[in-house]
């Protein structure tokens, strides 16, 4: 490491950008590999993401067992013709041999009552904590609170990147042979557990290079919500009654966060957890977080009605991301894209991933990301280190003066019910019109104060107008894609889309992508 004028400059073989389970993985695989690793973290590692806010639910299923049918057959009905069964089986085979690792490394799976050990879940905190030692130990560099705020490029191919110390607002950056990006989903400050690190850098970063994303139409993602509180783990709402201010239980087709959408059209929504046995109850409370609301406000969720609403998760527990081959590749040498950072369209189709298939993409993505960039790595050789190097940030001017109104502004063409739960044509064209606006408002903070904020806005910017762009694109309600104007799936949609640009925006489908076995 050295220093120079406060700087950072560390060289490593590969640099992951981001420290939740994907980036994790992927360091963890490139020290297995013989690379020498930088992670670079916006908050802790262990303690930031969407992982580290809750427990973590994991499909741990053997290699051609009943269990795996299943969960590929399961899958493959709720992605609605987008999931692809064998690269289900893949991403669950890497997660079965490396959860059988991580309990012989001594991570401490809960035993259930037959005295097995249960690997279906873990606790998001000590999953990562628990990694987080491994990579110490193993010598991989962690620069925790260190945001990446670009990517390097030498001659098209990514070469490192820059970022800034929150602590003291020092910059580094780091020459890289190849980086994984790992930064997670975005959901657009919306509050939502999890989020807060969580606006699409990632995405522009790579966009940047002329990376692109894909499924950003399956991006209207919420999570059910106390009133007044952040925790949207969905989990408990399985047991729930819904009903309207008046008692009334709501009557609406659909999942629960469709009904809770559906009562909120009309007025307030309240749930009560009446259908769970003391069994399930007691289960329940082992879980982190998720009464931590409850408790606050001194209400038993059993017995007693309390205010739902639904908080914006984005790409985070939705599908879209960057756009990547078999080994995580994306369009450009030397970048790499794991985790919620990368589509999970093969895995989770046009719907949620949460609930397990995600974290086992994290986790399968993560290793195959990293074994790939240190193999680009090594192919390089050393003089890798000692390449021309330039920042691809998009430049600004440094004019714009309130950066709060621009977040707003994305954030009200995004958060609402009615822009991304329930869309219409027209509503996505107005948006369209609208996010043009934010995007050259973001522009004009950049290169001003506040870097990493300027950034992030312009991230969500740019995140927010590749959804719409998309969505218009699919015209259909598809999964988590829900049209009011248009409320037939279409056999003839199956394609997966497509997106990109900065200054100018487009989405178009991916001509091949459609799948024989639709609906
Ligand atoms: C409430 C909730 C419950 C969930 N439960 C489940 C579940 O039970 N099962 C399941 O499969 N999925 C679940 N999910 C989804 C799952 O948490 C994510 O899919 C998973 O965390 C993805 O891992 P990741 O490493 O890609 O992203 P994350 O865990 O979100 O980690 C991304 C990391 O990148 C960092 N970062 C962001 N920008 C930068 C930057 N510019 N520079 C450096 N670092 C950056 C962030 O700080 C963060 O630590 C849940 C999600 C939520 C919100």
């Amino acid at each position: 490491m050295s220093r120079s004028k406060d700087r950072v400059d560390l060289v490593a073989d590969v640099l992951v950008i981001g420290g939740g389970p994907a980036g994790c993985w992927a360091a963890l695989s490139a020290l297995e590999a013989g690379a020498k690793v930088v992670l670079a973290e916006k908050g802790y590692v262990g303690t930031s993401g969407a992982t580290a806010a809750g427990n973590s639910s994991i499909i741990y299923t053997a290699p051609a067992s009943q269990g795996r049918a299943k969960a590929i057959a399961a899958r493959e009905s709720r992605g609605l013709g987008l999931v692809d069964g064998s690269a289900v089986d893949r991403v669950l085979d890497e997660v079965y041999f490396q959860l059988d690792r991580l309990a012989v490394w001594g991570y401490g799976f809960p035993t259930i009552e037959d005295g097995s050990s249960y690997r279906g879940s873990m606790r998001g905190v000590d999953y990562l904590r628990f990694l987080r030692q491994k990579l110490i130990k193993g010598g991989a560099t962690i620069l925790d609170q260190s945001p990446a705020t670009e990517l390097l490029s030498s001659d098209g191919i990514v070469s490192g990147a820059r970022g800034v110390r929150r602590i003291d607002g020092a910059p580094w950056q780091v020459r890289a042979g190849a980086v994984v990006i790992a930064s997670g989903g975005c959901a657009f400050l919306s509050g939502a557990i999890g989020t807060r690190n969580l606006t699409g850098d990632g995405y522009l970063m790579a966009a940047e290079v002329g990376a692109r994303m894909s499924g950003m139409d399956f991006s209207g993602q919420y999570g059910i919500c106390p009133v007044g509180a952040s925790v949207t783990k969905g989990i408990i709402y399985y047991w729930a009654t819904f009903s309207d201010e008046t008692g009334n239980v709501i009557a609406a087709k659909g999942d629960r966060q469709d009904i809770v959408a559906s009562g909120l059209r009309n007025g307030r929504v309240y749930a009560i957890l009446d259908k769970a046995n003391e069994r399930v109850q007691s289960g329940m409370r082992g879980q982190a977080n998720i009464f931590m609301p409850f408790d606050r406000q001194g209400i038993d969720p059993f017995t007693q009605r309390f205010e739902v609403s639904l908080l914006y998760e984005g790409t985070v527990r939705g599908t879209g991301g960057l756009l990547i081959g078999n080994d995580t590749t994306t369009d450009i040498p030397g970048l790499y894209a794991a985790g919620d950072a990368a589509s999970r369209e093969s895995m989770a189709g046009a719907t949620s991933g949460g609930g397990g298939p995600n974290s086992s993409w994290a986790l399968a993505t993560g290793v195959w990301a990293g074994a790939a960039a240190t193999r680009f790595a090594q192919s390089l050789g050393p003089a890798h280190a000692t390449r021309l190097v330039a920042s691809v940030a998009t430049k600004g001017n440094g004019r714009g003066s309130d950066i709060a109104a621009v977040q707003a502004g994305i954030q009200r063409e995004i958060l609402p019910l009615d822009r991304s739960f329930f869309r219409t044509g027209a509503q996505l064209d107005a948006s369209a019109q609208a996010l043009e606006t934010s995007w050259a408002d973001a522009l004009a903070h950049q290169d001003g104060t506040d870097y990493p904020k300027a950034r992030e806005t312009l991230a969500m910017a740019a995140t927010a107008r590749w959804m719409v762009a998309s969505s218009r694109q699919r015209s259909e309600s598809r999964g988590i894609h829900r049209r009011t104007d248009l409320k037939q799936t279409d056999p003839a949609q199956t394609h997966r889309i497509a997106s990109g640009g900065l200054d100018r925006v487009w989405a178009q489908p991916q001509a091949g992508t459609e799948q024989k076995a639709a609906q």
